[in-house]
């Protein structure tokens, strides 16, 4: 298969998929577009946390246990931190903050936040190409019955439990696609939207200025997998989100907010009665098993998905 694979992605459920996506496809047919909107400083440092999950998994290094972070890391520094009175809510371990203190540096010396995450892609040997969404600073704040909130905020400190009643994407007005994102916008022979929360993930990428639109003219095929599984999330605040902001979570609800950005929506099983009323919505509904819990799981799900991305599927 030539040309690229455009995938869109945010943490955990995005990252799975990508691992499975980065063991089927030659490495310079895959791009991953990742959400930027939930970084965050922490004691100076520039944290991107969906590009390091992301980068992460890619390069071996990815914690299963927590979703986040490196496995068998270390909190020596964290804990010092904290006793010299620095809030330590945000867990940060010794060997990830090695590359939130490289990304800053590197930053601070003027390198657009796409060029330091190749670099540090390429110190870490991850041959993909990881691309944040754009150069420009989007951050998600959420509004809730707690008052407003910016997202590590909501997602770390108080665990997602206040009820939102909207999300906001600061900046995502004026921000543009970074340049790889851009290419593979106008080159990619194919989209696949990774199995992300639909409001914390994917929607702040699709609001980068013109994002949406351009998706919504993609000529080639455009899949998107359900992070919505049962009605549940896999993991995550994405039903609850759902819920509070008035609409019954499902397979459906997902598929409703993709009208016009994909071609191919890929449900799981245990939502197979639901195929038609995606189907109706204009979109190809393919049954299939999303659960990605082992590494033959996502390999599987990434070479029916590489498939449904083929021309001739
Ligand atoms: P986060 O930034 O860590 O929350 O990660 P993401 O934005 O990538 O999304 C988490 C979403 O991925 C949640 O809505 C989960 O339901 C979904 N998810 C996680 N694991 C799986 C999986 O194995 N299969 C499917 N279909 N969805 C998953």
């Amino acid at each position: 298969m030539a040309g690229e694979l455009l995938a869109l992605a945010g943490g955990v459920g995005g990252a799975k998929l990508v691992w499975g996506l980065s063991q089927v496809l030659p490495p310079e047919q895959l791009v991953v577009v990742v959400n930027t909107a939930d970084d965050e400083e922490f004691h100076g440092l520039q944290v991107s946390p969906d590009l390091d999950t992301v980068m992460y998994t890619l390069a071996g290094l990815a914690n299963p246990e927590t979703g986040w972070g490196i496995t068998g890391d270390t909190t020596t520094v964290l804990s010092a931190l904290e006793r010299l009175g620095a809030p330590a809510w945000f867990k940060l371990g010794d060997r990830d903050l090695a590359t939130h203190i490289r990304r800053t540096e590197l930053l601070r010396k003027g390198g657009t936040l796409s060029a330091v995450t190749a670099e540090l892609c390429r110190a870490l040997g991850v041959k993909q190409r990881i691309v944040p969404m754009t150069d420009n600073r989007v951050r998600t704040s959420l509004l809730t019955d707690q008052g407003v909130m910016a997202f590590q905020e909501y997602f770390v400190k108080h665990r997602c439990q206040p009820r939102v009643r909207d999300i906001m994407y600061e900046g995502a007005d004026w921000a543009s696609p970074s340049p790889a994102f851009e290419q593979a916008l106008q080159e990619a022979r194919a989209v696949v939207y990774c199995p992300s929360n639909p409001f914390l993930s994917l929607d702040p990428i699709l609001e980068v200025l013109g994002v949406r639109r351009r998706l919504q003219q993609f000529s080639g095929p455009r899949i998107a997998v359900s992070p919505i599984v049962g009605g549940e999330a896999v993991k995550g605040p994405a039903a609850k989100l759902f819920k509070e902001l008035g609409q019954e979570p499902s397979a459906l609800a997902v598929a409703r907010r993709m009208v016009g950005l994909c071609s191919v929506f890929v449900l799981d099983t245990v939502d197979q009665s639901l195929a038609q009323e995606v189907d109706a919505l204009g979109m190809r509904a393919v049954v299939a098993d999303t659960m990605m819990n082992t590494p033959e799981d996502k390999v599987r799900l990434a070479k029916q998905v590489c498939g449904l991305a083929s021309p001739d599927a």
